[in-house]
Parts: C-alpha cells; structure tokens; sequence
C-alpha cells in the first residue's frame, strides 16, 4: 500500500468523473514544507504561526518571524501558503503577555481576540508576513472570527501595517488576499456578510465541534460527544460551503475531519474542492478522491444530511468507505 501511495505523488487527485480536487497541508514548522512536496501536496492551506511562540522564550522579533515565513513561502514557490495569524491562547498556551485566570479559556481571551488586545504584538507579526509575501504566494487568514466588527478591527490592523511598509519604501504584495476561518457557529450563520469583506475561507472543524455541541476539545470526560460526525456540525459545514459558492468565494477545510478518509465521500458531497491536512494523510486522500464520483459522493451526502445522530452517520459512511479500501 505505501508504494501504492508513494507512486500517486505527481497524480492529480481528480475524481473519476474528472473534477479536480485542491490537497493543501496543514504545518506548524518550517521544515514540514518539505514534507508537503515530498507528498504530492499542492500548497499549505494552514500554517500554524504559534510554534515561533510556543518554541521561544518570550515574544519572536519581526526578524525571527520573518526569517520563519520566507523559508516556507520559498520552499513552497509557486503554490500557494496560508499564513494564520497567532491563534494563541486556550488549547495553546504559551507564554502569555498578560496570562489571565480565566474561567472558560476557550470562551476567553484567546485567538483573534487576543491577538487584537496586545496590538503592537499582532502587527509585528502582519509586518513579517507581509515582508515575506513579496514572493506573491502568501495569503493571510484571520482565526476564530465570531463577529464582523472583529473581522475589520484585524482588517484595520492589517490596513495600518501595510500603510506603515508603504512609508517606510518596503515591498510587499499589495494585492495580498485576505482570509478567515470559519470555526465558530456565529461566523457560520454570517456567512453572506463574511462573503463581501474576505477573499477565501477554511472551516475549522476541531473549534466548530467544540462551539456547536458546546464540548471542550481538549476534556476527555466529554470526548464522546466531540464529533465531526454530528448532524449539527455537519448541517453547519452544508451552509458555510453553500453561502461561499453562491458568493463565488473559495472555501477549503482545515480542521481534523478534511484529514479523515470516513469523511471525505462526504465533504465532497457536499460541495468541498479543497481539504487541507497533515501532510501524512494527503496520499490516502489522493487514492480515494480517485477512486469515487461526485454524482456517488452527492448520494452520500444526501443520505447524511437526513440523518439525525452521528452513530447513524459514521456507521453510513463507513460502510461507503470500505468499499473503496
Ligand atoms: C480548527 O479549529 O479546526 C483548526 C484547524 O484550528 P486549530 O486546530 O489550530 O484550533
Ligand atoms: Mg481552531
């Protein structure tokens, strides 16, 4: 089977009735870039910027980011890098400017939340990238937006970094696109607004599932209640796919569930042409998207959307899956 996988590496992960579907990495390190072209992967559709904090004592310099996000846009020349913005905070925890004592930390101050309090910590950070962008290649998605008014806030701070390059003569990639990930139910049902103001989405399952069914990711006590496979979730994911292509705007899937073969029949069902993942997991991807049609992908997802619990789900597309092992 790794043969098999191996020798699927310059293949298109195109469906039997010939629709092409976009695999992108999910990173956190500089040196997984490699790993992606190593797999065949056809850009990174999440880069995880915490690690420089998570790694380093204190807060990185502008320099130490930048030097970070030119070796992947370089490594990656030519297709595409989706930088995130710090998502600290909650399940990441690193060394906090202000650590809190806070009650409910993934109800908190984490994310871009905290990232719009320390101001001057975020646009370090936009200024790195955007250095980096020169290589045309990068864009920039904004993590865990739950109201409009937070989306402009980052888009302002953005706005003023860039105006800030301008006057000092540095280059950057002015016509940068601007993305955010949809992985809070609020952002879900403001989709049609969401459309106007950014150029791309990616829906974040692992924090979705966790604000839909109002189950920490991280309690294993509540573990059996955290799935990808419920018909909430999966309801949720419907409209966000449904709301960016009526809008014209591409949206792609980063969270655990676009890595998870029991779910792509699915994703691809309902709409998806694009699923970013751990690089380990793109060739089974691959084979599989490969070896289905969306007409058959369509069937599934109409069968899972009149579903009511995710028991029936998961054992549905199972029994799909194992058909094409
Ligand atoms: C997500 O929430 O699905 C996601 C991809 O972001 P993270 O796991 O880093 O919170
Ligand atoms: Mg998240």
């Amino acid at each position: 089977l790794a043969n098999r996988l191996t020798s699927l590496k310059d293949l298109p992960a195109e469906t039997t009735d010939g629709i092409q579907v976009q695999l992108l990495g999910n990173i956190e390190f500089p040196s997984e870039a490699q790993q992606c072209l190593d797999r065949g992967v056809n850009g990174i559709g999440l880069y995880r910027t915490e690690f420089l904090y998570l790694a380093n004592k204190g807060e990185p310099t502008e320099e130490e980011h930048y030097q970070a996000y030119r070796d992947v846009a370089e490594a990656m020349a030519g297709f595409p890098v989706v930088m995130r913005t710090l998502d600290l905070g909650a399940d990441k925890l690193p060394a906090l400017p202000d650590p809190e004592d806070e009650r409910n930390p993934f109800l908190g101050l984490r994310s871009i939340r905290l990232a719009l309090k320390h101001v001057d910590m975020f646009r370090t950070q936009l200024r790195a990238i955007l250095r980096a962008s020169v290589t045309k290649n990068i864009r920039i998605m904004f993590p865990l937006i739950s109201t409009l008014i937070e989306l402009r806030r980052a888009k302002m701070v953005l706005a003023d970094a860039m105006e800030d390059l301008e006057e000092e003569g540095v280059p950057f990639d002015r016509d940068i696109k601007v993305g955010m990930m949809v992985e809070v139910p609020s952002a879900v049902m403001m989709m049609d607004h969401f459309c106007d103001e950014v150029d791309f989405f990616s829906i974040g399952t692992n924090d979705l599932v966790q604000y839909t069914l109002a189950v920490d990711r991280s309690n294993k006590d509540v573990a059996s209640l955290y799935t990808s496979a419920d018909p909430a979730v999966i309801k949720l994911i419907k409209m966000s796919i449904d709301s960016a292509d009526a809008h014209g705007k591409p949206i792609s899937m980063c969270g655990q569930m676009s890595g998870n073969p029991l779910y792509t029949m699915l994703l691809l069902g309902l709409g998806l042409r694009s699923l970013s993942t751990t690089p380990a997991a793109a060739p089974e991807l691959k084979r599989l998207c490969r070896s289905v049609s969306i007409p058959e992908c369509e069937a599934v997802a109409q069968r899972v959307l009149e579903m009511e619990s995710s028991r029936d789900v998961k054992a549905l597309l199972r029994e799909e899956l194992l058909k094409r092992l």
